[in-house]
């Protein structure tokens, strides 16, 4: 099938070009030279005012990197350094621009919280990346939410268990279509806010971020060498909280379109 094909070329070529700049092998080239089982499902985020789509090879999160919400979540902004997880790529739920997409509240839950975010989106890569040249391989912005089963990360924190059923679940990551830096620029500064049912929950400057977009790439090069496609969700600011049934959550970012979902 044509997708497939597609995908299996992409890979291959992604391989060939890694080995020849000396980088690590992506572990999804390795055997690239026989024929795939069955088709697996590639993810892709439209891009704004280009016929492409941006496709995701991995999704990283840093954790509590606005001050007042490291405090909201019990821990001292000023001594903490940044940390990372990842949620599946596939966790990725796509919402068009000014538009409302259905969000099943997922199983296993009693907390269900909202994290607005500012998403970065690579177009390139590499290990110990300067901090100055971090920004030139930011390929474009989206706004996301990085949607959290709070009852679950904390219980695991508490028994000092991975994060992963509190964060890396089905449609956990909803975001909306890139826009190329190239066409709007970067983010250092700009309101980011989330309202609920109309009312402000999250109200915020992208300033207040502990870690810079650029200093975050910076760091996390330095722990996993990078690649085109890897997206990395910014942080939230202060004042997360539940949602139930029926709240509609809406995500405003100073630049990009508003991004909205319905719990359902
Ligand atoms: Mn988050």
């Amino acid at each position: 099938m044509a997708s497939s094909r597609r995908t299996f070329v992409t890979g291959s070529a992604a391989a060939a070009a890694g080995l020849a700049a000396g980088a690590a092998e992506p572990a999804a080239a390795q055997g690239a030279a026989a024929k795939p089982a069955f088709p697996v499902a590639v993810t892709t985020i439209p891009i704004v005012g280009s016929a492409e789509v941006f496709p995701v090879r991995r999704i990283y999160c840093i954790g509590r990197n606005y001050a007042a919400h490291a405090r909201e979540m019990g821990s001292d902004p000023s001594r903490e350094p940044p940390f990372f997880f990842q949620k599946p790529t596939d966790a990725i739920q796509l919402v068009p621009a000014n538009g409302v997409v259905d969000h099943p509240y997922p199983t296993l839950t009693r907390n269900y919280h909202y994290e607005v975010e500012l998403v970065a989106a690579l177009k390139s890569g590499g290990r110990d990346i300067p901090i100055d040249k971090a920004l030139d391989h930011v390929f474009g912005y989206a706004v996301g939410l990085d949607m959290t089963r709070r009852d679950l990360q904390r219980a695991m924190g508490d028994e000092k268990k991975p994060w992963e059923i509190g964060k890396s679940f089905d449609r956990s990551a909803p975001i909306g279509p890139i826009h190329p830096a190239a066409q709007i620029g970067h983010f250092t500064d700009g309101a980011i806010s989330l309202s609920v049912n109309g009312t402000v929950k999250q109200n915020a400057t992208l300033k207040h971020m502990i870690w810079s977009v650029a200093e975050q790439i910076s760091r996390l090069s330095a722990a996993n060498e990078l690649f085109a496609g890897d997206i990395i969700y910014s942080g939230t600011p202060e004042n997360v909280g539940p949602v139930v049934k029926g709240d509609v959550i809406l995500c405003k970012i100073e630049r990009l379109p508003d991004l909205s979902i319905r719990i359902v």
